[in-house]
């Protein structure tokens, strides 16, 4: 069996006690993180030690924000997208080689230079070609 000793047992109820009464007179505060107390100041709820790390864990999250969007922007982080969109872009080029038309003028295949599908015919001559037999 533990014995207890009724004298602490009576200290610490008279000094929660007080503690509470001091709380209740607002000369103490509880702190809402660690249960401490601290002197009472209005609209302090945090003892001096969880403030510090409270704004302690701000600061780092600050920081590392900062640093994220600082990398974000660096140069270097730009030129590596571009390079990395690039080298997609000629993948898909490989992979998709411009086809073959053949140009309703002159019924001849030909390459065209891009992959406009607006492009038809094989020169601006055939173009106007086909104009002109339109008109007429
Ligand atoms: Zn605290
Ligand atoms: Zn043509």
């Amino acid at each position: 069996m533990i014995e207890i000793d009724e004298k602490l047992v009576k200290k610490v109820e008279e000094y929660e006690d007080e503690l509470y009464r001091k709380i209740e007179n607002k000369e103490l505060t509880l702190c809402e993180m660690c249960e401490d107390v601290f002197p009472y100041k209005p609209q302090k709820r945090f003892c001096d030690a969880c403030l510090k790390r409270r704004r302690y864990l701000r600061q780092k999250d600050y920081a590392k924000r900062d640093y994220v969007v600082a990398k974000r922007k660096t140069g270097s982080a730009l030129s590596k997208k571009q390079e990395y969109d690039l080298a997609r872009r000629n993948e898909w080029k490989d992979k998709n080689p411009i086809q073959q038309k053949l140009c309703p003028a002159c019924d001849k295949m030909f390459t065209p230079k891009t992959r406009n599908p607006k492009i038809k015919y094989c020169s601006a001559e055939c173009r106007n070609l086909k104009y002109k037999v339109k008109k007429e």
